[in-house]
């Protein structure tokens, strides 16, 4: 049997008649750009949410991007983040010129250790950025406390995490500006690009308005550089008719997370994922941790299972980076995890067959491995 770690087709089967007549009605309405989709999904997305404003991107990297620039975030700043994450957190820092400042992560959440962000914090420090990984909420009241003694925007990178929550608010509202991608494979996923930045402030709002069309608010008048960062109509109007079902997909992917933990719960060589208290996960990932994870990754490919690696460089050791000398050993959590992380299939549609197929080829592979080294 093979498994792939997302099966986008089964759930596309789902919609497929509301998504399809969302689409032909609008190549027939001849309005492909900022038109009635993208007012109705960014009101959509601020009940849903519940913020204020919520502003409709042509992806989650340019929400993170737009976010720095729209708090005139620039070169000689430090913002601070984790290494344990997709490059366009720590890219977006780079593109408007500031320095990424990586802090080591609280190895049971993956997510950045809040204990030791402080210890990080220059003159030059203006945000912390914390990214919601795999869906799990960060420790936000600890993050919110340092940047208000310290006078730091928090912008939360929430590309993984729609409809996760932190203490019973979504995540990606807790901050000053939060940040979506609908990149196919994420929770709530289009069919092509897609993105929103989120905040309560009308200030920001209006920033990242005339950002994302160009650096002007008003047509054919600029005031400065932006960018051309549009979620297109169609898009627009498939993530409308997905929007309604995100809350039952994620409810549906903690029961396959809880499934998981009990299958796995007789391999003890498998560490199976925490969640923090008070805190709602929506499982973009359900990733565990292995001994020889490489080899058992391989064996599983071998078998059919498309297990993943999120993600196997840690950010403070890509090239992109290497004008700032970050060293390895520097972010010892940070190192060690990308070694034992490994993501199985999860999707709201897997089935419980398919689980324990998972389950049963994993421990299989495990068990082999160790019994060998
Ligand atoms: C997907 C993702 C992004 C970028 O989103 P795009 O829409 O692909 O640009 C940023 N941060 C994290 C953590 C992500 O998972």
């Amino acid at each position: 049997m093979n498994i792939p770690i997302i099966n986008s087709k089964r759930q596309y089967e789902t919609i497929a008649a509301k998504a399809e007549k969302a689409v032909l009605d609008v190549m027939r309405s001849g309005s492909y750009i900022l038109g009635v989709n993208n007012k109705e999904f960014e009101k959509e997305m601020c009940n849903y949410l519940d913020v204020k404003h919520t502003v409709a991107l042509n992806s989650g990297t340019d929400a993170l991007h737009l976010a720095l620039r729209a708090l005139d975030i620039k070169d000689g700043d430090e913002v601070i983040s984790t290494a344990f994450t997709f490059v366009a957190t720590s890219e977006s820092i780079g593109i408007v010129g500031a320095k990424p400042v990586f802090v080591d992560i609280d190895p049971d959440t993956f997510n950045i250790d809040a204990a030791k962000i402080e210890a990080a914090i220059t003159p030059k420090t203006k945000a912390i950025i914390p990214v919601h990984l795999y869906g799990q909420p960060c420790d936000m009241d600890i993050i919110l406390d340092i940047a208000k003694r310290h006078n730091l925007f928090v912008i939360e990178d929430a590309c993984q995490a729609i409809g996760a929550e932190y203490k019973g608010k979504k995540v990606g509202t807790i901050g000053d500006i939060g940040c979506f991608s609908f990149y196919p494979t994420k929770n709530l996923g289009t069919m092509g690009d897609g993105g929103m930045l989120t905040t309560n402030s009308q200030y920001i709002k209006d920033r990242v308005l005339a950002l994302r069309n160009h650096g002007g608010a008003i047509r054919y008048h600029h005031d400065e550089i932006g960018v051309n960062s549009r979620l297109d109509e169609i898009q627009a109007a498939i993530l409308r008719v997905k929007l309604p079902y995100v809350d039952n997909w994620n409810k549906q992917r903690r029961e396959h997370a809880k499934y998981y933990n009990e299958l796995f719960s007789k391999c003890s060589l498998i560490e199976t994922p925490k969640e923090l208290d008070n805190t709602y996960c929506v499982y973009h990932q359900y990733t565990v941790k292995v001994p020889n994870r490489d080899e058992v990754h391989k064996m599983l490919a071998d078998e059919g299972i498309g297990a993943m690696i999120y993600y196997p460089i840690p950010l403070h050791l890509q090239k992109v980076h290497a004008k700032y000398n970050f060293k390895e050993g520097m972010l010892p959590n940070t190192e060690k995890n990308t070694k034992l992380v490994l993501s199985l299939p999860m999707f709201a549609e897997i089935t419980k067959e398919e689980q324990e197929t998972v389950a049963k080829t994993l421990i299989k592979c495990v068990e082999k491995t160790s019994v060998l080294v």
